[in-house]
């Protein structure tokens, strides 16, 4: 059984994610001790424990330590199996990360799997499903992995009660990825959505963006949404041949909504400045695609401690070394 010991790098739910996929995927056991031990509520949240439940369901795992509060979880998984299935977190926790737990061992089962989610879809600290539907997916699908989402309600925290369903799996073989350029840009948009709360909040972020930017009407897109709870995301698109990035802003109660969207604006400049195709989060989630795909090679922006601690879970995992190679001052190089 392999011991992977949640307190290094980042210490947080990624670590204990990153192992469930990768158990399922080779077969092998795993004890994750010192869950989130990083964090300052350590042990497993809801959502840690939504994806856990989700994983053991794919495959019939045999699991001790699923509790709230846990701090050490065993994981003896069994046959991933093509489904219909329905995952539901109970809270506002994110739905990505529950996704992002389950979809690829279900990728490389032969049939097509139906996942519906439900809980939060636009939170903080985790990709949106805009994230994952705009930028992630369409990578995953230059590397063969064929995915398609669909958002049914969002979900903003503290209310949650969001939902997306997707369909993944009947792969038609797996490739290398090669993102080492961003091509021209084709595009670049702002998306502003709320629910329940008054819409000169979306209309000032917007206008925010319009100023730093000096973008048109047409690039700027004001979204009133119906959900359970008030919520608020800004969202900037840049669109390039190769790849989508998408940068949110999750609207905080104590921040003005011109400072919400200086902090997206910030974020965007960051990454049109750096010239790189990969931003800093989409880095740390291609990593198990490739590794567990066909390998392959991307530029991205200076590596954030949950890329780094992906590397190291997947090296002690599968014995596999990812080389990340600083090029310049704004460009590192990721090789598997
Ligand atoms: P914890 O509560 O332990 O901090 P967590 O379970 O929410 O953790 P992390 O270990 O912090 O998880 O991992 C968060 C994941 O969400 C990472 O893969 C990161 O790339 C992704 N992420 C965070 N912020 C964004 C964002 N703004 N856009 C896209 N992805 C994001």
């Amino acid at each position: 059984m392999i011991v992977i010991d949640g307190a290094q790098g980042e210490g947080g739910g990624q670590v204990f994610r990153t192992s469930l996929t990768l158990s399922m995927q080779s077969g092998q056991p795993v004890r994750i001790k010192n869950i989130r031990a990083g964090r300052s509520k350590p042990g497993l949240l809801r959502q840690h424990l939504a994806c856990l439940r989700a994983a053991s369901e794919i495959c019939s795992a045999d699991v001790q330590g699923a509790e709230l509060g846990s701090d050490s979880v065993t994981f003896r998984p069994g046959k991933v199996e093509a489904g219909d299935y329905h995952f539901s977190i109970g809270s506002a926790g994110s739905t990505s990360l529950v996704f992002q737990t389950v979809f690829l061992p279900l990728m490389f089962v032969e049939k097509e799997s139906h996942i519906r989610l439900e809980g939060g879809t636009h939170n903080g600290h985790a990709p949106s499903f805009d994230f994952i539907a705009a930028s992630f997916l369409p990578v995953l699908e230059t590397m063969g992995f064929r995915a398609h989402a669909k958002l049914d309600r969002y979900g903003f925290y503290p209310a949650g009660d969001g939902a997306w369903s997707v369909k993944v799996g009947a792969m038609c073989g797996v490739q290398a990825l090669s993102l080492t350029e961003r091509g021209e840009i084709v595009s670049q948009r702002a998306v502003a959505t709320s629910s329940r709360i008054p819409e000169h909040i979306t209309e000032r972020e917007l206008a925010q963006v319009q100023k730093k930017f000096n973008w048109s009407g047409e690039q700027l897109e004001q979204n009133i949404v119906e959900s359970a709870g008030p919520g608020n995301i800004v969202s900037l698109r840049i669109k390039s041949e190769q790849v989508t990035e998408v940068v949110d802003m999750v609207g905080e109660k104590q921040l003005s909504a011109e400072r919400v969207a200086d902090r997206a604006i910030k974020a965007v400049k960051r990454y049109l400045e750096s010239g790189v195709p990969v931003g800093e989060y989409l880095a740390d989630q291609l990593l198990l695609p490739m590794v567990l795909g066909g390998g392959g090679q991307f530029r991205t922006v200076s590596p954030s401690l949950h890329l780094k601690t992906n590397v190291e879970i997947i090296r002690q995992f599968m014995g596999v070394d990812i080389r990340v190679e600083q090029e310049d001052e704004h460009a590192w190089r990721v090789v598997i």
